[in-house]
């Protein structure tokens, strides 16, 4: 999958190549770093040297270069070079079906440093498009589910969206696709469907009737990745109600990226929850105002669709695995060719005979470039940005028969520098997609308050909460801000300060360590990792490791 790849590639490269071929035992492919305005002696000079070069690099004024190491060590001696360094091989680390990713959400909210295994004395409730239980990610898990009046099977999503939210809460550690914030399969969830198949909203009234299933089947954590701007007296009472009777109410800030609220998030019962990206910056949609308590991760989130719902795709230009995302719309099929350059793609393009078209995103809709590509006899698509950053773009439900993806300004101008290079482009169909929204933010902070609390059930829900709130990464501006409300919620930290502080906090001091009797498990006890355990040392053989 793409963007796990890009995680590991781009990440720890700068530039574009994953490069999977290696070979040659007598030669070795390295980086070739030169001072600027050199290119063309050092190309001689590689020459000279019986270098074959793999790539050039011009906007870093580099070269990649096979040669033996004897001419690498020459290389380096040459006046116009900054240095030399072997060119590091990068793996496709995993395709989701065959191994399983952790989303970046996971380990950023700590939920991979608290066992869940105590999770089954908490109940979650998601009210949201519904479920998609047969998923293979999500089947293990214990569902119940109410439909609401006239929006189908429970089980059943259409929208992706209640399915997405699923995954991040409780996507099975088993082996395959992504593991969420609850991975055991131990958490008791309970899914209200209020929104149906073709439905994207509901009345406040269903949401307070939704709410009240959630209660009457247990609820400790209710889960809404919903809102409106409008706000509810008769709404506002009901979670107010609930939360008076312990449930704790946590939902999406609202994607309108202004400064209004959001409700049900912006009530004062209901914990209000921002979206941050991988590098826990403040996601450009999310909404800011007073009442945002915590952050989550909720741009480029990997979660579960229903079955087959989902498109991943692959671009190959040998042996390179270039990074992309299908476009929304896109056909699933795949189409092969030289790489040829179709500018913005404001007309057919000429040439693309049987070729992948490059096009510079920018002046029409992705739709028409892709449909000029196609007028030109173009066999795919590549839609590079204009800005920095991944391309995720939509046909906008225009139909074409071509395959396209979109990939970043920086590998689409590093693709310019390899026309007529044989090119593929392949959209298939995945059980997982990229999300991003205050609604994915919302789960992840939802199933730490569930995970935290499994381990201190004696607290409150008011008192969770302000472990939670205690707790929270500082992003932003110093202290609690409008943008990231108290900062990142972090499940192990929260556990740490309960079990330090107890329910009620004590705000701050020092010493944690000693003292209350450890939450996790015992000497002895099956653990499947160090965290499991009080001691922090769980082993033993695979399958039949115990805390020591
Ligand atoms: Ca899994």
């Amino acid at each position: 999958m793409t963007r796990a790849i890009r995680l590991i590639c781009a990440a720890a490269l700068g530039v574009l190549l994953c490069s999977t071929a290696w070979a040659a035992p007598a030669t070795e492919r390295y980086i070739v770093k030169f001072n600027p305005g050199k290119a063309d002696a050092v190309r001689a000079a590689l020459k000279a040297r019986g270098a074959t070069i793999e790539r050039e690099l011009p906007g870093h004024d580099a070269m990649a270069a096979r040669m033996p190491d004897a001419a690498a060590a020459g290389m380096a001696r040459n006046p116009n070079v900054e240095y030399v360094e072997v060119d590091q091989k990068r793996y496709l680390v995993s395709h989701l079906e065959g191994s399983e990713a952790e989303p970046y959400g996971i380990g950023m909210v700590q939920a991979d440093q608290v066992p869940d295994t105590l999770a089954g004395n908490r109940t979650l409730c998601i009210i949201d498009s519904g479920y998609s239980h047969s998923h293979p990610d999500l089947s293990a898990n214990v569902a119940t589910g109410t439909n609401d009046s006239g929006t189908g099977n429970w089980y059943v999503d259409l929208s992706q969206h209640g399915t997405h939210v699923g995954g991040t809460v409780s996507a099975i550690d088993n082996g395959i696709g992504v593991v969420g914030v609850l991975g055991s399969g131990a958490v008791k969830l309970h899914i209200v469907k209020v929104f149906g198949d073709d439905g994207t909203w509901a009345y406040s009234s269903d949401l307070v009737a939704a709410l009240d299933v959630c209660e009457s089947n247990g609820a400790n954590v209710v889960s809404m990745s919903l809102g409106g701007s409008f706000k509810s007296r008769f709404e506002d009472g009901a979670f107010g109600t609930a939360y008076g009777r312990g449930v704790l109410s946590i939902a999406a800030a609202g994607n309108d990226g202004n400064t209004r609220k959001s409700y049900p998030a912006s009530y004062d019962s209901v914990v209000s929850v921002a979206a941050i990206d991988s590098a826990k910056m403040i996601a450009d949609f999310s909404q800011q105002n007073g009442a945002v308590e915590l952050a989550a991760p909720g741009v480029g989130v990997l979660s579960t669709v229903p079955v087959g719902t989902g498109t991943e795709s692959t671009v190959t230009v040998a042996p390179d695995t270039i990074d992309s995302n299908a476009m929304e719309g896109s056909p699933l099929t795949n189409g092969s060719g030289p790489l040829v350059d179709c500018g913005l793609g404001t007309s057919a393009c000429g040439g693309a005979s049987g070729a992948v078209c490059l096009l510079a995103r920018g002046d029409i809709a992705f739709s028409d470039k892709v449909l000029n590509c196609q007028a030109g006899g173009g066999a795919a698509a590549i839609i590079y940005n204009n800005v920095d950053g991944a391309l995720l773009g939509t046909l906008g439900g225009v139909s074409t028969a071509i395959p396209s993806v979109g990939v970043s300004q920086a590998d689409g101008q590093a693709l310019l520098g390899r026309l007529g290079e044989s090119a593929t482009v392949d959209v298939a169909a995945s059980n997982y997609a990229y999300f991003d929204g205050t609604s994915m933010a919302t789960p992840h902070a939802s199933g730490v308050a569930a995970l935290v609390w499994s381990h201190f059930t004696d607290c409150t829900n008011a008192e969770i909460r302000g472990a939670l709130n205690a707790t929270a990464e500082d992003l932003g501006a110093a202290g609690r801000d409008n943008a990231y409300g108290n900062g990142l919620v972090r499940a192990r930290s929260a556990f740490d300060y309960l079990t330090a502080n107890g329910c009620a906090g004590g705000g701050g001091g020092g010493g944690g360590g000693g003292g209350g009797t450890c939450p996790l498990l015992p000497k002895g006890a099956p653990c499947s990792d160090n965290a499991d355990c009080c001691s922090g040392s769980c082993k033993g053989k695979p399958g039949a490791k115990t805390c020591k």
